[in-house]
C-alpha cells in the first residue's frame, strides 16, 4: 500500500496523534463503513506514533430507533471493542450518547404530533444525532479538543464546494454555539474501494470482522451524519438509519436486509411504510399549524393514538420494547395539552 491513499491516510493521523497527544481526541463511530474505516486507521496511527495520547473517546449516538438488526450489531460490537482496547492497553474509552427524552423520535411523533420527516421538514437528525455528540462536545475544553469524523468527498456536493475552498482541508473549524473546535476527517480523500481496503487490511480493532460488515453493508452509500450540516444527503440511503425513517422514499436497506433473510425486520418496515403514507393525508394532521398559520399542522389525537397502537402491537410482535416509560410519560403529558383538535372540529365526537 506504499503511497496509497489508505497509507497516506495512516501518516497523516499519526502526525496528528503526536501534534495533537495532549488533546481530547473523539471518534465519532457510528458503526457504518466509514466510521469503522476511520477507527481502524486511527489505531493504527496510533500505534505507529509511539505517543501516550491520554484522552481519547469512541462515541456512538444511539437514536433508539435504530434498524434493530445493526442496532445489535453494532452495541455488541462496542462491549468488545472496550474490552479490546482494555487488553491492549489503550486508554480509549467508550461511550454511548444518547438524545433526551423530550427530542426521542415517538416522543415527537407521537407527544407532539410531528409528521414522519421528510427532506423539507427533517426534524430526527439534530434532536437524535447532532445535538446529542454536540452536547457532549460542548462540554469538553473546546480549546483542546479534536473531534475525529469518516467523511469522505464525495459524499456531498455541498460538502465538496465547501472543502474545495479549504486550504487545509482535512482540518475544519466547527463552529457551534459560543465556541469552536477542530475537526479532524482523515478519510476525506478515500474512495469507497479504499475504504474497504482500510477495513481488510488494518488489523485493529480485531473485534470488527470486515466480512460481518461486508454482509451487512455491501453496497451502502453513506451514514446519518451527528456532526456538519444537518441538510447533508446521506441518512438512510445506506445501512446504517433509523428503522423509521421516511426521508428516503423507500427503505432499500431494510428490503435488501429482509431479502437476505432477516424477515423480522418486515413488521417494522411495514409499520415504516404505513407512516410514509399517512404523513401528508389532510384527513391526520391539523388543518392549520400549531402557530395559526396557514398549512397542514401537527397529527391528530387519533392518528397518534393510532401510530402508539400500532407501535406497541410491534412490540409485542417482536418481543422488544420500543418506547421506554419515560417516553409513554411524556407522551401523556404532551397529549394533555395537544387535544385542541375540539377546537377545529366541534362537533365531531371525541373521546380523548
Ligand atoms: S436516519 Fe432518517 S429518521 Fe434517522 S435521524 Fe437520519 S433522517 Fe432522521
Amino acid at each position: 500500500m506504499t503511497n496509497s491513499p489508505l497509507l497516506q491516510a495512516i501518516c497523516m493521523t499519526e502526525d496528528a496523534i503526536r501534534s495533537r497527544s495532549t488533546a481530547h481526541w473523539i471518534i465519532a463511530f457510528s458503526g457504518g463503513k466509514d466510521s469503522t474505516a476511520a477507527l481502524k486507521i486511527f489505531l493504527s496511527a496510533y500505534k505507529r506514533a509511539h505517543t501516550v495520547v491520554p484522552n481519547v473517546t469512541v462515541i456512538y449516538c444511539d437514536t433508539g430507533v435504530e434498524n434493530p438488526i445493526l442496532d445489535i450489531y453494532v452495541k455488541s460490537l462496542l462491549v468488545e471493542i472496550r474490552n479490546e482496547f482494555v487488553e491492549l492497553g489503550f486508554p480509549i474509552k467508550v461511550k454511548i450518547l444518547k438524545a433526551p427524552v423530550e427530542d426521542r423520535f415517538f416522543v415527537r411523533l407521537i407527544g407532539r404530533g410531528y409528521p414522519p420527516p421528510t427532506n423539507s421538514f427533517r426534524w430526527c437528525t439534530i434532536g437524535l444525532r447532532i445535538r446529542p455528540v454536540s452536547k457532549f462536545v460542548m462540554s469538553q475544553d473546546l480549546n483542546n479538543t479534536v473531534v475525529m469524523l469518516g467523511l469522505r468527498k464525495s459524499e456531498s456536493q455541498q460538502r465538496d464546494r465547501s472543502l474545495a475552498l479549504s486550504s487545509e482541508p482535512h482540518w475544519q473549524k466547527q463552529r457551534e454555539g459560543v465556541g469552536d473546535y477542530d475537526l479532524f476527517l482523515p478519510i476525506l480523500n478515500l474512495t469507497i474501494p479504499d475504504v474497504w481496503d482500510a477495513l481488510f487490511a488494518l488489523p485493529m480493532p480485531r473485534s470488527i470482522s470486515p466480512r460481518q460488515l461486508e454482509a451487512l453493508y455491501r453496497d451502502a452509500s453513506g451514514e446519518c451524519p451527528v456532526i456538519k450540516a444537518p441538510q447533508a444527503p446521506p441518512c438512510a440511503s445506506g445501512r446504517f438509519g433509523c428503522w423509521t425513517c421516511t426521508v428516503v422514499r423507500k427503505d432499500k436497506s431494510a428490503r435488501e436486509l429482509i431479502r437476505s433473510g432477516y424477515s423480522e425486520l418486515q413488521p417494522y418496515l411495514a409499520l415504516r411504510d404505513w407512516l410514509s403514507e399517512i404523513r401528508n393525508d389532510p384527513a391526520r394532521r391539523w388543518p392549520q399549524r400549531r402557530s395559526g398559520a396557514k398549512g397542514l399542522g401537527p397529527l391528530t389525537i387519533d392518528t397518534r393514538r393510532e401510530i402508539l397502537a400500532r407501535v406497541d402491537h410491534l412490540e409485542t410482535q417482536t418481543g422488544t420494547s420500543i418506547i421506554d416509560s419515560d417516553e409513554r410519560g411524556l407522551i401523556a403529558s404532551l397529549w394533555q395539552f395537544d387535544d385542541v383538535p375540539r377546537l377545529f372540529y366541534p362537533n365531531r365526537r371525541h373521546d380523548t
